[in-house]
């Protein structure tokens, strides 16, 4: 049994509404509801719309409920551009979310706290204005959070340089192409650049700040962060299930903003242990025709089986041709969405071929999965650095001079991957992340404890 440490305090949590940052915020609200909190996560009528979902609706343990952020009908592709995107739902999330709060304290049950992700710094302006606690919850690791931090007080120069490598306490020496491109060339990210960085404009103002990490995956960087800018760690935010099997799996209390194909579960269970590559690039990354067309070649010339999960908006750059000869080899399987997680634990999947998402990586670490890495954009180079360098649990594939990775070194890293010495010492490794995973998150570990001291500052407030 869970120790109760509060009573019926009530946290109202504000992802920024994309799938990768909603995740991590709703496991992290079903772990609090365990502990005796109410917990409330608000996200857009848009989502609630797609997902014909209904205000003040129960997501298991969480209820969740939905506000406007002026694009009700579309979502982001409704709008002309990501500015346009970011300061219309500023705008509008900022009133929407003030007549809420208002709201919700006008009935018995009134808000202590929100919780949110300083990609929506204005949350926290809207809470502090209603005299509420407010605690930032970085959903991205720890080390590309203090490397934003260093470019927001000026102690990093961007662009980068080229040619000479980063160096931040607690942190490897980053290079050009380990750095996440919002830093590496902002110019080209004018936008987010400015989203990632102003996180830090305000977060004086936050009473804690929490991270979607675990102590000793990023020892160093929280040591060194800190110093300046306390963080918590509170990760991972997998679910309880996978990482202790003795817990109920709750696998139908989640928000896919996808449809969701179960089908891969009983085809994994027809296949040999260790034979299948599981392929996702989670829910935003786009690779041009001919990137796809070198990633079906080396997937069928491997010779193993593979798992290929190709959202609705990507299908369009894999050709039907492609497709076909997919189809043709026998042992390729193409998903929309897919249960991630519970794909990631059956024993026939012998290495991820992923983006490097912050989800997707920490997914993989607690779950022992070595990774094949081709990050695209963000965090992801970053997370990959990390991957390959220093928690040695994957290996990073190299791009030829025009950007594009070819399907002779896609096909050479599955290999090293699934066949080789190397691969077999990544397995260890990342057996050795898992153990150290569930450590932080049972009782009396490092996670637990942080997410204790939350409810604890709750109690006071
Ligand atoms: N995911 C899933 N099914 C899929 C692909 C991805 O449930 O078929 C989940 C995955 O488990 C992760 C999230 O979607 O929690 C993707 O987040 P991540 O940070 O890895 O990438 P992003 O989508 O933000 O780029």
């Amino acid at each position: 049994m869970e120790e109760k440490v509060s009573g019926c305090k009530h946290v109202l949590m504000v992802p920024y509404p994309s799938q990768g940052h909603i995740n991590p915020m709703l496991q992290f609200s079903k772990r609090l509801c365990s502990k005796g909190v109410r917990v409330t996560m608000l996200t857009t009528i848009f989502i609630s719309n797609s997902m014909h979902l209904q205000s003040s609706s129960l997501l298991g343990s969480v209820h969740l409920d939905f506000i406007s952020d002026g694009y009700d009908e579309g979502g982001f592709a409704e709008a002309a551009s990501v500015e346009t995107y970011l300061s219309r739902m500023e705008e509008v999330g900022s009133k929407s979310l003030r007549e809420f709060i208002k709201k919700q304290s006008s009935s018995d049950e009134g808000i202590d706290c929100v919780v949110y992700d300083p990609l929506v710094i204005w949350v926290l302006d809207v809470a502090k204005e209603l005299g509420l606690m407010g605690a930032a919850f970085f959903t991205q690791m720890c080390a590309v959070n203090y490397i934003y931090y260093h470019v927001y007080h000026g102690l990093l120069k961007v662009p980068i340089s080229s040619s000479l490598p980063i160096s931040i306490e607690g942190l490897p020496l980053l290079h050009f192409k380990d750095a996440p491109p919002f830093v590496s060339d902002p110019a080209f990210y004018p936008a987010y650049f400015e989203l990632v960085v102003k996180q830090f404009s305000n977060i004086h103002k936050a009473d804690l700040l929490l991270v979607n990490s675990f102590y000793k995956l990023e020892d160093q960087v929280v040591d060194a962060m800190s110093k300046v800018c306390p963080v918590l760690t509170i990760g991972p935010t997998v679910p309880s299930f996978h990482l202790d099997k003795t817990i109920p799996n709750d696998r139908d209390n989640v928000l896919n903003l996808f449809e969701l194909d179960s089908s891969p579960i009983s085809w994994l269970k027809q296949k040999p242990a260790q034979s299948v590559i599981y392929v996702s690039f989670g829910s935003m990354v786009c690779f041009s025709s001919h990137q796809m067309e070198e990633i079906a070649f080396a997937l069928i010339q491997t010779g193993f089986n593979f798992l290929w999960v190709i959202p609705d908006f990507h299908t369009k750059n894999l050709s039907e041709e492609m497709g076909k000869k997919i189809e043709a080899c026998g042992r390729g399987l193409i998903v929309n969405w897919t249960p991630q997680l519970e794909v990631l634990s059956n024993d026939a999947v012998g290495c991820f071929f992923t983006h490097c998402g912050w989800n997707s990586t920490l997914e993989a670490l607690c779950l022992g999965v070595p990774m094949v890495a081709l990050p695209q954009w963000t965090d992801q180079p970053t997370n990959a650095k990390f991957v390959e360098d220093v928690w040695k649990v994957g290996i990073r594939m190299k791009e030829d001079e025009n950007g594009i990775v070819r399907r002779d070194e896609i096909q050479s890293c599955i290999r090293v991957v699934m066949e080789k010495e190397l691969g077999r010492e990544m397995r260890i490794n990342a057996k050795k992340w898992k153990d150290l995973a569930v450590e932080a998150v049972t009782q009396g570990g490092t996670s637990d404890h942080n997410i204790n001291e939350f409810i604890k500052n709750l109690k006071k407030s």
